[in-house]
């Protein structure tokens, strides 16, 4: 496990978690609190409603969990409702399949150390809605859901949500941009009137912040700016190389720079596939993972790149977020993102929880101009490198499409539509 660089705010005990949740951290193999959990877990501790702005890699999940699971340790036992079930005590909801599967998991494996487990239920679109409504059979305390699954099931009857202590809304931006306002607003009409709420969220985005001034009651803020989370340790690099040779390049690169793994980004889903083919006849194990695969086999394929089955896995951005992937030390974007927002939440993939990790770009000559625009946004230049063997052909065409031509300063026109080009980007990164 990787361990996150110790902070001032003492162990896990000192935050005032219990003995068993201590060990259950421990197990985990952190040894210190990351700064996120060093002041939300004493404030979501002190049972009020919270409001956190954090980064996934920075450990915000068991930022949540850790509190969560010993409020449950410290609940008066449910009294045994009528039907028998287990009522259900918190709600954790998140925006997307793979993160329900993530934190779903880490709450299992943060519970396993304790004497009376909870019964813990993850659910998720995508797949028959049947096994899970068998495993609601009974009830659960703690419920991780994506929004319309949840609904689903509180439809048919199969999980009630009225009577709950906490509820989680993780990564809010996205659960808010991905179309789930709707839902969520049902969601929280069929709450409590009072449950204590954390609300977490990368980025505060209007829709957000309306969320958080309807739903939190005199909340704790922590905001943890980008330099106070974890500050990744990235390495940027960039290669300049011809569209029709990416692919060569690639597999050239998992051959000779001896990359144990590699998340390889790409922009349509024939791509992920037609990619991982080539490097599967070249003898390197790829798989291509991208929306419209089956959930099961989603879920497999990441599996096996968690367990390191596979070397290479050739994604669309379904990939892109909020999946943890321990010690993933290469991101390499195939194809740059469209919108800018989303190279750090693609390279974000590697250096997590204080590793060291390497995103790579190639950048064609067609991409050249949209390249500076990421570099621009975030501020930092990355070199162009050229391999040898793969040096462009189209060097030309990609100084005149940059509109950066020797000699030529770009004018006021070329400005404005640059600045119209990253807040376009903005608006759509902040709509998915
Ligand atoms: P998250 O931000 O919740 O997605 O967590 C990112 C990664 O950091 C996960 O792999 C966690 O297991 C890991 N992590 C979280 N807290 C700690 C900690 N205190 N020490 C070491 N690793 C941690």
């Amino acid at each position: 496990m990787p361990s996150h660089p110790s902070t001032q705010h003492g162990d896990f005990a000192s935050l005032g978690l219990a003995p068993a949740l201590c060990r259950a951290a421990a197990e985990q193999g952190f040894d210190s609190p990351s700064p996120i959990q060093g002041l939300a877990i004493p404030a979501a501790l002190r049972g009020g409603d919270l409001l956190v702005r954090a980064q996934t890699g920075s450990g915000k999940t068991a930022a949540y969990a850790l509190p969560l699971l010993q409020q449950l340790l410290r609940a008066d036992p449910a009294p045994a409702p009528r039907s028998g079930r287990r009522r259900t005590r918190i709600l954790v909801l998140v925006p997307t399949r793979e993160l329900a599967q993530q934190v779903g998991e880490f709450m299992r494996n943060l519970a396993r150390v304790l004497d009376s487990a909870p019964r813990i239920a993850v659910v998720f679109g995508g797949v028959s809605i049947n096994p899970q409504m068998m495993g609601l059979r009974g009830g659960a305390e703690v419920v991780v859901a994506t929004p319309g699954r949840l609904l689903d099931l509180v439809d048919q009857n199969a999980l009630q949500i009225n009577a709950l202590d906490r509820l989680v809304l993780d990564e809010a931006d996205r659960l808010l941009g991905l179309g789930f306002a709707d839902e969520l607003g049902r969601i929280l009409a069929l709450l409590p009137r009072r449950q204590q709420t954390l609300l977490f969220s990368a980025t505060f985005t209007p829709e957000v912040q309306q969320c958080a001034d309807a739903l939190l009651h005199e909340p704790e803020r922590i905001l943890m700016d980008a330099a106070a989370t974890e500050a990744p340790d990235i390495v940027q690099r960039a290669i300049a190389v011809d569209e029709s040779r990416r692919t060569q390049l690639l597999r050239h690169l998992v051959e000779t720079e001896q990359w144990p793994q590699v998340l390889v980004f790409v922009a349509t889903k024939y791509a992920t596939e037609l990619v991982a083919h080539k490097l599967v006849r070249a003898g390197i194990h790829a798989a291509s993972l991208h929306g419209d695969l089956a959930q099961g086999t989603r879920t497999d394929v990441l599996q096996a790149f968690k367990d390191k089955e596979a070397r290479v896995l050739i994604a669309t951005d379904v990939a892109a977020r909020g999946i943890d992937i321990a010690r993933l030390p290469v991101v390499v974007n195939y194809d740059l993102p469209r919108a800018t927002a989303d190279y750090l939440h693609r390279i974000g993939r590697t250096g997590r929880a204080g590793e060291s990790g390497l995103a790579l770009s190639f950048v064609t000559a067609a991409q050249e101009a949209h390249f500076r625009l990421i570099e621009k946004r975030q501020q930092q230049r990355v070199p162009r490198e050229v391999v040898t063997g793969f040096e462009p052909t189209e060097q030309a065409r990609a100084e005149q499409l940059a509109g950066g031509v020797k000699g030529k300063r770009k004018s006021k026109k070329d400005k404005l539509r640059e600045a119209a080009a990253l807040a376009k980007d903005d608006a759509s990164a902040s709509k998915r």
